[in-house]
């Protein structure tokens, strides 16, 4: 018997990008970090984004520092911790300052999350309709989209932001993308700045 071809010509074996990116999970993470599902309501670079952030997979100082890239794995905005996923996106100063801004805005009580994976577990505890956790869930991503998307304009073109101007792109960005991907066409930017929704 030679090589059976078979298995690759049999057309029942079909491939999905979803079920591959199940395997891989299935294979590399750990159950706890299977919370993370992908949102219809916000574009797919963000959820590819906070997937790639969860399995540690961006470019952080500590994931650079890992390939030998940059000399130093430490924050560059404090100083005082390896700059990974989680420092970056919830626990450095800055991301401290949106996360309580944005659970503010949301009516969500101040949840000091460590990392990111118990962030995204949060919409799905609260008491809220299951359109409302799906909302929560979302402005979630985009506000982790928002801040690693700062640091990089800070790091590569020396911009600032402070905390208000990254709530005021979180507000705008989720209000867009949730009104026009999802069935809240309904949304009102009036309603939707006091998280009436
Ligand atoms: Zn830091």
């Amino acid at each position: 018997m030679g090589f059976d071809t078979n298995s690759w010509a049999d057309p029942s074996t079909t491939f999905n990008t979803k079920e591959i990116r199940q395997e891989i999970e299935d294979l590399c993470l750990p159950a706890d970090h299977r919370v993370f599902h992908d949102s219809k309501l916000v574009p797919s670079k963000v959820n590819i984004f906070v997937w790639r952030a969860l399995i540690n997979g961006i470019q952080t100082k500590e994931a650079l520092h890992h390939r030998n890239i940059v000399p130093n794995p430490m924050c560059p905005s404090c100083g005082t911790n390896n700059e990974s996923p989680d420092h970056v996106l919830l626990n450095c100063e800055r991301a401290l300052k949106v996360w309580h801004a944005v659970f503010k805005w949301c009516n969500i009580p101040i949840n000091q999350t460590v990392t990111i994976c118990q962030l995204l577990k949060i919409p799905a505890s609260l008491p809220v309709t299951s359109d409302t956790k799906k909302l929560l869930y979302a402005i979630f991503l985009t506000s982790l989209w928002c801040i690693w998307r700062a640091r990089n304009d800070q790091i590569f073109n020396a911009k600032t932001k402070d905390t208000t101007a990254i709530i005021g792109d979180i507000k705008s960005l989720a209000y867009l993308w949730t009104k026009y991907r999802g069935s809240s066409n309904n949304l009102k930017w009036r309603t939707w700045v006091k998280f009436v929704v």
